[in-house]
């Protein structure tokens, strides 16, 4: 039986185990932490409890495809609800809405609240819907590093459409084009903080990710967001992946321009090695004698966080499962985050509480808030300072918009900050989604899915094509798989 070796258990590196085992390999993979998920994992802190990272949940069609595709029932491992609303929006004049997940219902009660013809949200989400379906076949599921992929139809009419998908101007730019209103030009512009990046530097192609929760909808696992990574991981050992925990890999091993296994607490040798270590350390430290494409990995790298994690001692009717205040303003947010490489004295602020959906993860009474605001990378900022005016920033925020004092209903603390996230997951400067998507060569300046001089070496996972998030990430593993040799036709 060929061998394969996955180094880390993030979301793309279990479900590329998934995806070689069903292949037919004999799979390991080797994390460096004691637990599965990197990113997508978990905190319990008394009786509260907290997804640690993600929490924004789109497309479960590919959890359920690749559940399918070991021949095992998605229900039996995975379930979901898809969400009455999508987000409820906080302004500092006292405007709140509540984005409701039918795109009708969204555009009539935007058409109440805002300054627009719900006529105009209607074929702002046309648009958005009409750049996702002419670009996700080759941006998102495809290699962009194979001449294959420019030989099909969908690549031709991608290129035909090229001058409808707004690459030379900004999300901004399309957005004030296409909405007349500041506030929904605020709401839409927020989508681009899915891919780490700015409005107002990022390529309208970007205006397609709205299409995402508007039209497709917008999701919640029935155990939270960490269930996803629960459930793929006990697919995985179902099916006979081996994971071996608290084992970093500290060397890929080379012979002859060839992987040909892993130095972790002993060498292991295999056929195939996938990294799902973010791309920076891969070559950094783990092939520090390959040649690294500088050019790629010296990418601006994509925003990180700064969450508190709150046991609060209230219950808040109008906040739902996602909630933003918005920051008055929102371009000097993101000058600091991507130029001055600090943070605005008024963040915008997303709290996230899973007890809206799963009681359990709060106690009666009480919520879960996970308060995130977006920050720069980590380029070793004095954090100390920078989180403890975010704190005072933030708290001022939500006691002014909410009209409660929040700091005496804070029952316990957890912090997470981008060191953290680097130290936890090795992600190069703590970045959430590997590079920025702030210019519009981005996607070709991804590192792709294989080593063109390193037979048997491949990469998934959100520092690669096709980028961060769980639903790429998952499609980072397709496409990894799909360019491994199949031993079935060898
Ligand atoms: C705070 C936060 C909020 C986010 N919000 C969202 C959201 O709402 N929606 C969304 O879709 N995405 C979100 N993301 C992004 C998403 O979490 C990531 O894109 C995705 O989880 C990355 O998965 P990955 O497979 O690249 O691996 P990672 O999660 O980066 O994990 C890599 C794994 O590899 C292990 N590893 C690294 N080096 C080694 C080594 N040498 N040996 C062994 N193991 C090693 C690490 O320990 C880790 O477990 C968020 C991320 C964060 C941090």
């Amino acid at each position: 039986m060929k061998k394969a070796i996955i180094i880390g258990s993030g979301i793309a590196g279990i479900a590329s185990a998934i995806r070689l085992k069903g292949m037919g390999y004999d799979v390991s993979v080797f994390e460096a932490n004691s637990y599965p998920g990197g990113k997508l994992s978990e905190i319990s802190v008394g009786s509260y409890r907290f997804d640690a990272g993600p929490s924004l949940f789109t497309l479960p069609n590919l959890v359920e495809d690749l559940i399918s595709s070991t021949g095992k029932s998605p229900s039996d491992y995975f379930q979901y609800d898809k969400r009455d609303v999508i987000c409820n929006y906080f302004w500092e004049d006292g405007t709140m809405f509540s984005a409701d997940s039918n795109a009708q219902t969204f555009a009539q009660e935007a058409a109440n609240v805002f300054d627009v013809e719900a006529s105009q949200i209607e074929a702002y989400l046309k648009h958005s819907e009409k750049i996702y379906n002419l670009t996700s076949k080759v941006f998102l599921e495809s290699s962009l590093h194979k001449s294959s992929t420019y030989l099909s139809l969908e690549t031709l009419k991608a290129i035909l459409n090229i001058f409808g998908m707004n690459i030379s101007k900004t999300v901004d730019a399309v957005n004030r084009e296409r909405l007349s209103d500041p506030k929904l030009v605020q709401l839409f512009n927020r989508f681009t903080t899915y891919n780490g990046s700015s409005p107002y530097q990022a390529p309208g192609i970007f205006t397609m990710i709205p299409h995402l929760e508007h039209n497709l909808g917008a999701y919640f696992p029935k155990g939270g967001m960490y269930s996803i990574t629960q459930s793929l991981y006990r697919l995985a050992k179902d099916i006979g992946v081996h994971f071996h925990f608290e084992n970093p890999v500290k060397e890929i091993l080379i012979k002859n321009k060839t992987a040909i296994g892993i130095r972790a607490a002993e060498e292991v040798f295999a056929d195939v090695v996938v990294s799902n270590m973010d791309i920076v350390p891969t070559y950094k430290k783990l092939m520090p004698s390959v040649k690294a494409p500088e050019s790629t990995l010296t990418q601006e790298r994509s925003s990180s966080a700064i969450i508190f994690y709150w046991g609060i001692e209230k219950e808040f009717p109008n906040l739902d499962l996602h909630n933003i205040f918005f920051s008055d303003d929102y371009q000097e947010e993101f000058k600091a985050i991507f130029q001055e490489h600090s943070i605005s004295n008024d963040p915008s602020i997303y709290v996230h509480i899973s007890s809206k959906a799963k009681k359990s993860d709060a106690p009666d009474g009480c919520e879960n808030w996970f308060v995130m605001i977006n920050v720069p990378s980590n380029r070793g900022q004095n954090w100390e300072k920078l989180i403890a005016d975010s704190r005072k920033s933030i708290l001022n925020k939500l006691s002014r918009i909410l009209k409660v004092e929040i700091e005496p209903l804070i029952q316990l603390e957890e912090l997470l900050t981008p060191e953290l996230i680097e130290s936890k997951t090795s992600s190069y400067q703590g970045a959430l989604y590997g590079a920025s998507s702030n210019s519009k060569f981005a996607a070709f300046l991804r590192h792709p899915n294989f080593k063109k001089k390193i037979r048997g070496l491949y990469f998934t996972g959100g520092s690669v094509h096709p980028g961060g998030g769980i639903p790429l990430c998952l499609l980072s593993a397709q496409i990894v798989a799909d360019l491994i040799p199949n031993p079935h036709y060898d």
